[in-house]
């Protein structure tokens, strides 16, 4: 199961949290085996994509048989890192933020906010879902090195500043909900999602695909 990782492609990278959240439940409910039409039809990912995926996990289906549940849960959990906590702040705890703040993260993932910042004094000083909001003048003080990952849901406008700033402090990958396209350093993982664009394109897709394959 030692394989190099930078061999994965990236789009298969990205779908190795929605195999695995999958293989758990099988695993929970005592499955030992699952086939690619099965994990297919589960995940929506076409099975010639998922036998292609899992090729790069050394994981080889055998006709008539499926996958093993116990080794893709071992490889998955390796390769994620689930031992390991990720440690995450969050800047902008409006709406969205907010959201976020009492969602678990953690009931599924080894990730957990642990701090979040804001400029509206009637947040700071707060506790939403359990964290605590600092004043965002305080984040290069407040903001420990080991948090590795940020969550943006500020305004378009304070998304760059934030960003060079968090950067300057060590964050490795940032999670943008904001529609600024953020600039960094290239050893820097920046994961876009536009919640309205998403929602747009649904909506074209509906408009226009509906009924294709
Ligand atoms: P709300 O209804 O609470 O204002 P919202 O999601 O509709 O939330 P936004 O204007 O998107 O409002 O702001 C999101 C959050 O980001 C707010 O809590 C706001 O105080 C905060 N915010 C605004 N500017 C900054 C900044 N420069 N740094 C950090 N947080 C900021």
């Amino acid at each position: 199961m030692n394989l190099d990782q930078s061999k994965i492609p990236q789009a298969t990278a990205k779908r190795l949290p929605l195999y695995y959240r999958f293989i758990k439940n099988l695993h929970a409910s005592g499955k030992q085996r699952v086939s690619s039409a099965e994990l297919s039809e589960a995940v929506k990912v076409d099975s010639a994509t998922i036998r292609r995926d899992f090729s790069y996990f050394g994981a080889l289906g055998k006709k008539g048989y499926g996958y093993n549940v116990n080794y893709l849960l071992s490889f998955f959990s390796k390769t994620l890192d689930q031992d390991e906590l990720t440690k995450v702040t969050l800047i902008g705890v409006g709406n969205l933020g907010t959201a976020f703040l009492h969602y678990n993260f953690s009931k599924n993932n080894n990730t957990k906010i642990e701090l979040a910042f804001d400029v509206d004094y009637n947040k700071v000083g707060s506790t939403v879902g359990g964290v605590q909001v600092y004043h965002l003048d305080d984040l290069e003080e407040k903001l420990p090195d080991d948090v590795s990952v940020a969550i943006l849901t500020v305004p378009v406008g304070a998304a760059q500043p934030i960003t060079d700033r968090l950067v300057s402090k060590g964050i490795k990958g940032i999670l943008n909900f904001t529609p600024a396209r953020i600039h960094v350093p290239d050893h820097i993982r920046v994961h876009h999602i536009d919640l309205a664009v998403e929602l747009q394109a649904l909506v074209y897709f509906l408009k226009h695909y509906s009924g294709e394959e």
